[in-house]
């Protein structure tokens, strides 16, 4: 994933910080709202410029302590760091900031309207790196917590149907490659199991990531193999890493 930190977009300093009490519940996804210049997708630079606009409109208009969005994804499959994990957002709507992250897509409703592969990448990325931070796997739009156009038709269509990366199965995830079966017991060690362990992560298991296959791994292989019916698991290989899980790891739809 490409992550841009604060200061590699210049951003201001916030003048608040508020901590979350707890985990959120997953993550909302929003929309700029307003026209947005197809140009940007040929000039990342020009992303760089909207962000920052963005924050200024929130300090300075809002007058809010920061910009309102956990982070920002944009059609160049990078995220732009925002408040960040752990830190309350603002843009969700008043009473539900606790609840989900809120993650800026830079689209618009005018102008650049349809989401770029690149962007639904961006999100997705935003996503898996929240997950990862201790959110749940709720994926919503803004609209869902109150009546706004918010994250337009084209997006929420998308966080409905799974908020999936485009290309689903077309090889837009390189998938590492599969060694050998990962089992237990005895404990199986290993950079593979690490890999493995950080993709399950990834996708929102609260898995340790140390690289030994123990009860804890093998549990969480048996549930993703359930959840994935149609990987028509062999009985002699639940909850063991055999190639097909392995590999659906990296390209089944996060559900
Ligand atoms: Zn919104
Ligand atoms: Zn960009």
């Amino acid at each position: 994933m490409d992550l841009i930190e604060r200061h590699q977009w210049r951003a201001r300093d916030p003048k608040g910080v508020v901590y979350l009490q707890a985990p959120p519940r997953g993550v909302k996804i929003h929309y700029m709202g307003a026209r947005v210049d197809p140009g940007i997708v040929d000039d990342h630079n020009r992303c760089v410029e909207v962000v920052k606009s963005v924050q200024r409109q929130h300090m300075d208009v809002n007058l809010w302590g920061d910009i309102g969005y956990t982070g920002c994804a944009c059609p160049h499959r990078k995220v732009f760091v925002g408040r960040g994990p752990g830190h309350l957002p603002a843009a969700n709507g008043a009473g539900l900031n606790a609840k989900h992250y809120a993650i800026l897509a830079l689209l618009g409703d005018e102008g650049l309207v349809v989401p770029p592969p690149g962007l639904l990448h961006g999100l997705v990325d935003a996503i898996e790196w929240l997950r990862g931070e201790g959110a749940g796997r709720e994926v919503k739009g803004h609209r869902d917590g109150y009546a706004t156009d918010c994250p337009g038709d084209q997006l929420y269509a998308w966080v409905r149907q799974g908020a999936r990366r485009p290309d689903d199965g077309g090889g837009a995830v390189a998938v590492p490659p599969w060694h050998r079966v990962l089992s237990y017991p005895p404990l199986m060690e290993g950079d593979d199991v690490r890999t493995w362990q950080a993709r399950m992560r990834a996708r929102g298991w609260r898995i340790t990531v140390d690289g030994v296959f123990g009860p804890q791994s093998r549990e969480i292989c048996r549930q993703f193999q359930i959840e994935k019916r149609d990987l028509h698991v062999n009985p002699s290989m639940v909850g063991r890493v055999d190639r097909p899980t392995w590999e659906a790891a990296w390209t089944s739809p996060i559900t």
